[in-house]
């Protein structure tokens, strides 16, 4: 079975991010092992060299794990300010080159190349567009051309680091047919070892099982595997803007100068629009609050934030943000939040904000605002009232 596909996607990946910036501000980090992660004793790997994945570490670890592992070591609290920064630098560079582009994660990028007629084009336009990357700002970065996103993602891995592949249009099959199953995207350690107690270790084993046999055992993801093996993969690229946002908004049933119900209502707004923009698997970099006084007229306070999906952080910046702005003690009418400037993907940098256990937690909690809706749950901050 051969894909049936005209496009052309280019699938661009910053490699070891985070490591790759700090050696950039300090050369002698060089070539040494690095592991980056949060600054608490619980907090997690966030991102290693390759020095340092030699010893058996990886991203998502726990910090004491790592450093028993590689006790040579150098391990630097990350800087999301900074990667955030370097970011939309790179971000810069790809926009005013790329007809269509996808920021799939702080470090991760989709171009769609399918109006370019000859794929022999696009390969050297994406040699370029990587050339002028690593010119302007410094960063290695890999990247692959393929027909869709899920090859071109998996090829971009295969060329890592500080390479380029490109996977012909037909040739998909026998690309993908050796790799380990779990190189597929949507493949997690539990589906792998599944998969694996089936006897099934290589992708081209994979797509010899009968897809039924595979829909019984794990769903409607079995069948998603089984076109993901044979190099089939339609979805999208969605389209990077600056404009898209998340809001909400509250009109008081009395106008109010209640500084505690004021302060409580933003914290609640704001773990719904946290709620919702993780949902979607966004993070924010920009959140603004509003406030309409009973004579209508109306504030908005912006600030740019590092990225981010945690509550309290956010929560922290609206309360800041409101304290600067309501500053005419006058009844207010209406508050509302707003979070966007996202990227999608937010994992590499909630395992920076977070420790494990809170990364546990907040999953944990949107579970159960998905399972019984977006009330059942907050913070004893937002539930002014009854205190
Ligand atoms: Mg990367």
């Amino acid at each position: 079975m051969q894909p049936v596909s005209n496009r052309a996607v280019v699938h661009m990946d910053l490699d070891s991010f985070f490591v790759s910036v700090e050696r950039k501000h300090n050369h002698r980090l060089a070539g040494v092992p690095l592991i980056i992660g949060g600054g608490s004793d619980r907090s997690v790997v966030a991102s290693c060299s390759y020095e340092a994945r030699r010893f058996g570490v990886s991203s998502a670890m726990p910090m004491k794990l790592a450093r028993r592992l590689c006790p040579a070591a150098i391990v630097i609290a990350g800087d999301m300010e900074r990667y955030t920064r370097e970011s939309q630098e790179v971000t810069e560079v790809i926009r005013t080159q790329a007809p269509l582009f996808e920021k799939a994660s702080i470090d991760e990028f989709y171009v769609d190349l399918s109006g370019l007629e000859r794929f022999l084009g696009t390969w050297k336009w994406a040699r370029e567009l990587r050339q002028r990357v690593i010119r302007e700002t410094a960063l290695p970065i890999s990247f692959a051309l393929a027909a869709n996103k899920m090859v071109a993602k998996v090829a971009t891995g295969e060329a890592k680091p500080n390479g380029q592949k490109c996977i012909s249009r037909g040739t998909e099959a026998a690309f993908l047919g050796p790799l380990p199953v779990e190189r597929i995207p949507m493949a997690g350690p539990k589906t792998a070892t599944l998969l694996s107690n089936m006897g099934v270790r290589r992708i081209a084993t994979l797509r010899e099982m009968p897809r039924q046999l595979l829909e019984r055992v794990l769903g409607k993801m079995g069948g998603m595997l089984w076109q993901r093996a044979h190099g089939i993969d339609d979805t999208p690229i969605v389209p990077w803007s600056e404009r898209k946002s998340i809001s909400t908004e509250t009109t008081f049933e009395q106008d109010t100068i209640d500084l505690y119900a004021m302060r409580a209502t933003l914290v609640d707004m704001t773990g719904r629009v946290g709620f919702q923009m993780r949902k979607e698997h966004k993070l924010a970099a920009t959140i603004t609050v509003k406030i309409r006084y009973s004579d209508f007229n109306t504030i908005t306070k912006q600030a740019r934030i590092p990225y981010t999906g945690n509550d309290r952080q956010l929560s922290a910046k609206v309360l800041e943000l409101f304290e600067s702005a309501y500053n005419r003690r006058l009844l207010v009418r209406l508050l509302g939040v707003r979070l966007s400037h996202f990227i999608h993907g937010g994992h590499q940098i909630s395992l920076l904000d977070d420790t494990e256990s809170q990364i546990k937690l907040y999953s944990y909690i949107d579970k159960i605002k998905i399972k019984y809706g977006s009330d059942s749950i907050r913070p004893a901050s937002a539930m002014g009232s009854i205190y």
